[in-house]
């Protein structure tokens, strides 16, 4: 329930509006049970200081014009070091002005090297995870309303005309790693002009190049300045980051280059209260009767009404589009309850990220026509709004790096904000509400990724061979591994040799066999019986696991049941039909060790265990599924599924405990298996907060006697061919995350497990042995 507050709140006592929400003494106590913690932030004050000296007058009247009359300091470093050669990356907080940073020294050069007849002598190229951020760029660019800049992005979207101008004229080119890969690169030859000018290179969230992603532009950008060489220039790489671990480090990974960084922060803010919310337990719905917690995104709902009510302006965080806009329509619904239209200040952000609908939306939130929005976390890089009242977040947004952007967009200078992180019923939002001290701190997470995976770096090869002539002297530049790369694609006929150099003499198109954004191999269509449309894709790698024949499948809010999966055709038929059960399916996963390459035991510090990391093949076969009721989830069925096996060559981290150990557990042999299983889903749960990964990005398998380990073994592996580099990351850090582990399955209320602990939601064996208890016995003589 919702009730009006009858003065507008002031920021400060967002909090308190959060606390006395609802009707009734009673709620209101229990309200404040689930604030786990409140965390001070206190207020900053800026420090700014004078332009750099080459400053074009014109550049420092334009800022000024904008109401910056002079930068942050932490902008004019980054300034001066880009402006001096210097390759440097800027990891501060939010709304704390990155682009200035690059925006300075690269208008500066690029002022400074006009031809007396206008044309242009150098050049800046502008990457972002996104289109919609280089929209966004450009619109801030073309706002300094500079004479004659010639500023273009260049995307997918992009007419032909735009792209032949901006061959011809661009100074300022904006575009995305995505289109480098596919258009810029391969087409080096029409973009000479650009590319031979070129002098600032600026990677824009370049803490979003992670994993295999990460990797792939790691060597994107790697043959980006094999190119820029061969066109005679060498640019200067500026890069900006959320606030993460090492920032000098991963942006040295993903250039290849060395980096300076700038990360103290110099701009101001306001004070800000950031809680810790832990939904409470609301049934026993979960599989095998667990307990499960009410969800985030309902309490979220419930929490922007409130405030909207109070009159505080806030964005709520959803993880997904619909889960964003179930909590708008909720939260409208609970306004409308209290005071009919006052839904009306409430709005979901529905994606499409067309740049006018956000500077709609941005417009009525800062105006105070809208007072709540809720968006997906995807709009974290998009959106332009700092200085509210309040943030909310729907679960922890994977990485202490993105949640503390969240966090940044509260706190108006002089005035106090708060924001709240709502747990998820899962083991790694539950361990970090009821662990402040993770969180706040606590360094932010280190990007992880690997650029020399030899499954990313062989696609690339062959591209920069069809570029140029791959050289000997080349192959430095794209890390170790590179040279037995080259000898096996020329043995596999891809690559042959001549006296230049390796050349790509396939008939195809080389960048068709990097897939960036590495989603597992072609989606599957879904593919409607009847109307043959196609309602939308699913990842290769869970297909067989989601839409097999007979399944269930929930897409945007409807239900449709799978008729037949084709393979071949990478088509699942599916008709609209709500059977009244769900489906879940089981699959069997072996693992063999392929090669143990690290390896700690007594004399590192595990008297009681070994701990290993190295290269495995994962099997999975997807051979039955359940039908359960809905909601009992109650089990009606069990049918069996052919499906092919499927193999993966990854990397992982597993540990192991001797029979001598496992005595000292005091566990039974019948034991053990749930007790291992119990503990490698937490550790999965629980990866997430040391590297940067999600849970889906990792997989585990647990076995009470392996045969490769003769030994109980857990492991956790890289749920993409090559390795991502979380096993490994795992392996570095295995004392904090198996501690957080135990930790987390110890302190959680729940009597024999349940989803905030030792139940995960993609286990292939339904959550079945689970041994809560016994997981707890097992870590504790690991950890000894
Ligand atoms: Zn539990
Ligand atoms: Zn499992």
């Amino acid at each position: 329930m919702v009730s009006r507050k009858t003065s507008p709140r002031v920021a400060g006592s967002a909090l308190d509006v959060l606390l006395s929400g609802g009707a009734g003494g009673a709620d209101r106590t229990d309200r404040a049970d689930r604030l786990t913690h409140v965390e001070r932030l206190a207020a900053r004050p800026g420090v700014t200081t004078d332009w750099p000296d080459w400053t074009p007058p014109s550049v420092r009247e334009a800022f000024a014009a904008r109401g910056i009359p002079q930068p942050w300091r932490h902008q004019a470093v980054a300034a001066e070091h880009a402006y001096a050669g210097r390759h440097v990356v800027l990891a501060t907080g939010t709304a704390s002005g990155k682009s200035l940073g690059f925006q300075v020294p690269g208008l500066a050069r690029i002022l400074g090297a006009r031809r007396p007849n206008g044309r242009p002598g150098a050049t800046v190229l502008y990457l972002s995870p996104t289109k919609a951020l280089a929209q966004d760029q450009l619109t801030s660019l073309a706002g300094l309303d500079l004479p004659r800049l010639a500023a273009c992005t260049h995307d997918g979207d992009s007419p032909r005309e735009q792209r032949d101008w901006a061959r011809d004229h661009a100074e300022w080119l904006l575009t995305n790693p995505d289109m480098l890969h596919h258009s810029l690169l391969p087409g080096h030859a029409r973009w000479a002009r650009f590319l031979s000018q070129l002098e600032l290179v600026v990677v824009d969230e370049c803490h979003h190049y992670r994993g295999v992603f990460g990797a792939h532009v790691a060597l994107v950008l790697r043959r980006l300045r094999r190119l820029c060489a061969h066109y005679g220039s060498s640019p200067t790489f500026v890069l900006a980051s959320a606030t993460v671990a090492d920032p000098a480090v991963s942006a040295g990974r993903l250039t290849g280059l060395t980096v300076e960084a700038v990360v103290e922060d110099a701009s101001a803010r306001g004070e800000v209260a950031l809680g810790l919310w832990e939904p409470p337990f609301a049934s026993y719905a979960g599989e095998n009767g667990a307990p499960v917690r009410r969800s985030a995104t309902a309490e979220v709902a419930d929490l922007l009404a409130d405030l909207v009510a109070g009159g505080v302006r806030t964005l709520a965080f959803v993880r997904s589009r619909r889960g964003a806009e179930t909590v708008a329509l909720t939260a409208g619904r609970l306004l409308d309850e209290a005071v009919p239209g006052l839904s009306r200040q409430v709005a979901a952000y529905r994606g499409g990220y067309l740049p006018e609908d956000r500077r709609d939306l941005e417009d009525a939130l800062r105006s105070g026509a809208l007072l709540g929005v809720a968006a997906t976390n995807a709009l974290e890089l998009g959106i332009d709004v700092a200085g509210l009242d309040a943030v909310l977040m729907a679960g922890f947004p994977g990485t202490r790096a993105a949640m503390w952007q969240q966090v940044g967009r509260a706190g108006r200078r002089g005035a106090d904000a708060v924001a709240v992180l709502v747990a998820r019923d899962d083991p790694l939002d539950t361990y970090l509400v009821t662990h402040p001290e993770a969180l706040v701190g606590a360094p932010v997470e280190s990007t992880v990724f690997d650029p020399g995976n030899p499954h990313v770096v062989g696609p690339h090869l062959c591209c920069a061979a069809a570029e140029l002539p791959l050289r000997e002297q080349d192959l430095s530049l794209f890390g170790p591994s590179a040279s037995d790369g080259v000898a096996a694609l020329a043995e596999a006929g891809l690559l042959r040799r001549r006296a230049a150099g390796w050349y790509w003499t396939d008939r195809t198109r080389p960048t068709d066999l990097a897939d960036l954004r590495s989603t597992g191999g072609r989606p599957v269509d879904l593919v409607e019986n009847g109307t043959g449309r196609v309602v939308g894709t699913v990842d290769a790698s869970s297909s067989h696991s989601t839409v097999h024949r007979g399944a269930v499948y929930l897409h945007q809010g409807e239900t449709f049941l799978v008729r037949d999966l084709d393979l071949d055709d990478r088509v699942a038929m599916i008709e609209r039909d709500d059977p009244g059960y769900s489906t879940s399916a089981r699959e069997v996963t072996d693992i063999a060790v392929l090669e143990e390459m690290m390896s700690a035991g007594r004399e590192e510090g595990w008297p009681r265990g070994r701990l290993a990391f190295g290269s495995v093949r994962v099997t999975h076969q997807v051979v039955s599924f359940l039908k359960r009721r809905v909601p009992s989830g109650e089990v009606l069925a069990e049918e069996p599924l052919d499906l092919p096996e499927r193999t993966l060559e990854t990397r992982a981290v597993w540990w192991t405990l001797s029979s001598a150990s496992i005595e000292a557990t005091g566990l039974a042999a019948v034991d053990l298996p749930g007790a291992a299983h119990a503990a490698e889903h937490a550790s999965i749960g629980l990866l997430p907060l040391f590297a940067t990964c999600d849970r889906w990005d990792i997989g585990g398998v647990s076995t009470a006697l392996h045969p490769d380990t003769g030994m109980l073994t857990v492991f956790v592996y890289d749920g993409h061919a090559g390795g991502a580099g979380f096993a490994e990351h795992g392996f570095h850090a295995a004392r904090a995350w198996l501690t957080a582990t135990r930790e987390t399955i110890a302190a959680c209320a729940c009597e024999s497990g349940c989803p905030s602990c030792v139940q995960s939601p993609k286990c292939g064996n339904g959550n079945h042995p689970l041994d809560k208890a016994g997981a707890v016995r097992l870590l504790d003589v690991l950890l000894i």
